[in-house]
């Protein structure tokens, strides 16, 4: 599975995300990370404040989508659409419904992360962290 941004080889982590595994993929060139539509829809069932993900399939299907360059790392032949939401460029697959967050987009809803890093390693709680950033990234998104 290669980088939407830069073709690179993305790194595959599984973590539990309270309980259920979630799958995320790491870009370690650029620090992009893609979740494909599975563990997106398990993450956000996982926290209760979070916009549900069909309320976040509704909200993308409303907007407009400009068809973006970027290639859908889990579907075959499949452009990432683009979105813009609430200020902030979201880079979706309409097929697979797995989103692609680059680091930009990430510090832009998240200003800390740019201060701290990545936190990202084979131990297990760099993944479980980037699950947190992703589920307050689509609560700062789609909440309200
Ligand atoms: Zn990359
Ligand atoms: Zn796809």
């Amino acid at each position: 599975m290669n980088c939407p941004d830069c073709y690179s080889i993305l790194s595959t982590k599984a973590v539990k995300y309270p309980v259920d595994a979630i799958v995320v993929h790491k870009c370690n060139v650029c620090d992009g990370i893609w979740i494909a539509g599975t563990s997106l829809k398990r993450l956000l069932t996982s926290e209760p404040s979070a916009p549900s993900y069909e309320k976040i399939v509704e909200i993308i299907n409303q907007k407009n989508h400009l068809s973006g360059t970027k290639n859908c790392p889990s579907c075959e032949n499949k452009k990432l659409h683009v979105l813009k939401i609430r200020g902030v460029e979201l880079d979706y697959c309409e097929s697979c419904n797995g989103m692609y967050f680059d680091k930009g987009e990430l510090e832009g809803v998240i200003p800390k992360l740019k201060s701290e890093g990545f936190k990202y390693d084979d131990a297990g709680m760099g993944t479980y962290w980037v699950c947190e950033v992703i589920t307050w990234v689509l609560v700062g998104i789609f909440s309200g």
